[in-house]
């Protein structure tokens, strides 16, 4: 339950955030990227769907809002693309653990690194070093926990698609011009069927998105810098998508608090 004033960390004073890790010890990350999302969605797609997440998880959960980090790690065929702005694997990387340990000053011990771009690779990096050093962290890009529980939607997620463009016309409609929606795509390299595309169920014989070299880069291949149907979104859908995944979020967040109240620190190391 939230209990503090204010829902970000960079609202609060030191006081105020060392009297709320009394009450919650676990603080979210919510991370994006800046990236081009087709001529009708901003570049801040991924960031501005972090922060609508984060924010809605927190109020339910009282989680601490750690600043939005609004660049992200991008897979290699997104580099180079106009409009994109990449940070290298070993900076982000560098970063997610920069942040969780100036965190953990505080007295936070549970972190949930809150992913809306794909950027597995470097997340699962950061979690892992950060168990090294014994922090409890988890790591989720949202789309990846909806799986194939989309009801709302008819085209599995991708990218500036029906799923990302209906959760920009709930969460921040102003920035979005339907007018210049277009439906697009790109070549995969291998046979599709072999692909576990973002928030699909994994099935034998596949491998995820992430586990190859798997595209030409953007750049080249693409035309509008969609991939998907985007012309499908709707603020029902989008509001179907962003109430589904908060709730799928706080509730691993509350079973954590539940598991190690506030103070206790889950033995990693
Ligand atoms: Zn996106």
């Amino acid at each position: 339950m939230l209990k503090r004033k204010h829902l970000w960390w960079d609202e609060l004073s030191k006081e105020e955030i060392l009297e709320d890790v009394k009450n919650c010890d676990m603080a979210i990350l919510p991370i994006g990227a800046t990236e081009q999302h087709g001529p009708h969605c901003p570049c801040g797609c991924d960031a501005y769907n972090a922060k609508g997440l984060a924010e809605k998880v927190a109020e339910k959960t009282g989680a601490m809002l750690l600043p939005l980090l609004p660049y992200g790690s991008h897979p290699y065929h997104h580099w180079y693309m106009p409009g994109t702005i990449p940070l290298g694997y070993e900076t982000h990387t560098n970063v997610l653990c920069d942040i969780i340990r100036g965190a953990a000053n505080a007295g936070y011990k549970k972190f949930f690194i809150l992913s809306a771009h794909g950027q597995v690779s470097t997340t699962l990096v950061a979690v892992h070093k950060l168990g090294l050093e014994g922090y409890f962290t988890l790591s989720a890009h949202w789309y990846d926990l909806l799986r194939d529980n989309q009801t709302a939607l008819e085209t599995p997620m991708t990218h500036a698609d029906e799923a990302e463009t209906s959760m920009a016309l709930y969460l921040y409609p102003q920035y979005i011009d339907m007018s210049k929606a277009v439906d697009d795509g790109g070549e995969c390299l291998i046979n599709d069927e072999f692909m576990i595309k973002p928030g699909m169920t994994p099935k034998p014989g596949q491998m995820y998105h992430f586990e190859g070299t798997f595209a030409r880069p953007e750049y080249i291949e693409l035309k509008s810098g969609v991939i998907g149907h985007p012309t499908l979104a709707t603020v029902e859908k989008g509001e179907a998508i962003v109430e589904k995944a908060v709730s799928l979020i706080s509730d691993i967040v509350e079973d954590v608090m539940e598991r190690f109240p506030a103070g206790v620190q889950p033995p990693v190391k």
